[in-house]
């Protein structure tokens, strides 16, 4: 019969790559704890209006990328990125009563109908931070310090953060109408998505990597509108406390006044973390704050930044992390006296294995020195005088001792 192969732009985390996706997850856990934030776990579909209202309906991610299908006639999608499910439980569950800041981290699988290529799958992992309740810039700060000190902790150094400002509503308005008179003569000379971005939202327009575009792009009037200040004096204020943070703390950081993001949502501070690992810069975060986003869904009006990462991208960078071996492997030709050893030890946690096949001493001695650190003999003359034989699979050295002391043995 012909084999079920899988879907095109997705992939099977086999075994032998699983101790990296726990480092990073382990990690994730450990490094945003300390900063107070707790996991969050929301659903793998919802109702496609959240993503709709929430990503923004002039993003490419909702436009053509989203897996949408019905189910008794609701439309529902699965989540192409987890700010919006997010936003919702915080709404749903009445989380802005929580005394702020209210930090929730999130791993998971997300989904996007992408042309695959490298490094791009249609299912693939983030991990994520969303910080609620703060205004100010300190929270940026924070969110920011997350990102950087959970990349060091998976031995990524060499990081760049890019930062930029987008405005609040009001002065970005001002940008934007600017940005659209300079750019008018040019209008139809641009590729069809920026004809199409041009009036919903025009920042998307420094995102476009087609090159006929960037060439226009580069004109000085227009360079000049893109480099020109626009921001007004409270969101000035806003940025600058945020870079003097990061300077206390080290954190080198430049401006990138490109950097707008791919979705509607973010206001004031956006950034990108970018690792020099494997010779090559790669962006591995990217995040920002969006301060209308809860209001926009339903809720309260609440401040939030936040950030995602993509962990293939990450477990690319980390490399290959090599599997513990198991400490013990029983070997034995009295399955009864191995099951009972085995469940003994491990019940004092040391892991440890037996062959379930029954094979010959030789094949499970052969077995054990591959995938542990000590084989356990249970011999006919060690069972009959109550007694096992520890060897050290690397020294090859062996002793045997009372059955009653092997706990003692491994502790
Ligand atoms: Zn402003
Ligand atoms: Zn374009």
């Amino acid at each position: 019969m012909a084999i079920i192969k899988i879907q095109k732009g997705t992939k099977d985390i086999l075994p032998e790559e699983m101790s990296v996706w726990h480092f990073m997850e382990e990690k994730a856990n450990e490094i945003f704890t300390k900063y107070g934030a707790k996991e969050i776990r929301t659903p793998i579909f919802e109702a496609t209006e959240l993503f709709a209202r929430g990503v923004g309906d002039t993003t490419d991610i909702v436009n053509k990328e989203m897996y949408t299908f019905e189910k008794s006639e609701r439309s529902l999608t699965l989540r192409p990125e987890n700010t919006a499910g997010v936003v919702r439980s915080f709404i749903e569950n009445g989380m802005h009563r929580l005394s702020a800041p209210i930090k929730l981290w999130y791993k998971g699988p997300m989904f996007r109908y992408e042309r695959p290529q490298a490094g791009r799958q249609r299912q693939f992992h983030q991990v994520g931070i969303e910080v609620f309740g703060i205004k100010q810039p300190s929270a940026d700060a924070e969110v920011i310090l997350m990102a950087i000190n959970y990349l060091k902790a998976l031995g990524l150094n060499d990081l760049t953060v890019e930062l930029n400002t987008l405005g609040c509503p009001v002065c970005r308005e001002e940008f934007k109408t600017k940005l659209k008179a300079v750019i008018k003569p040019y209008l139809s000379n641009l590729c069809e998505d920026c004809q199409s971005r041009y009036e919903k939202n025009p920042l998307r327009l420094l995102d476009c990597k087609s090159p006929e575009c960037q060439e226009i792009f580069a004109k000085s009037e227009i360079q000049a509108v893109i480099q020109g200040d626009f921001i007004c004096p409270e969101c000035a204020e806003h940025f600058k406390t945020l870079k003097e943070y990061l300077d206390t703390l080290g954190i080198k950081y430049e401006r990138n006044k490109l950097l707008v993001r791919g979705l509607d949502y973010y206001n004031r501070t956006v950034f990108e973390i970018k690792s020099n690992s494997l010779g090559s810069q790669n962006a591995v975060c990217g995040g920002g704050r969006y301060d209308s986003l809860v209001k926009n869904l339903g809720g309260e009006d609440t401040p939030a930044v936040g950030f995602a990462m993509g962990m293939e991208r990450l477990a690319s960078l980390i490399g290959k992390i090599e599997d513990k071996k198991t400490t013990a492997f029983v070997i034995s030709n009295d399955v009864k006296e191995a099951l009972k050893l085995t469940e003994e030890l491990r019940a004092e946690n040391i892991t440890t294995e037996f062959d379930l096949s029954n094979k010959k001493f030789v094949k499970q001695l052969e077995k054990a020195s591959k995938t542990a650190k000590f084989a356990v003999i249970l011999g006919e003359d060690e069972i009959s005088q109550n007694k096992v034989t520890v060897k050290n699979l690397d020294t090859a050295e062996q002793k045997t001792i009372e059955r009653s002391n092997i706990i003692k043995f491994f502790k």
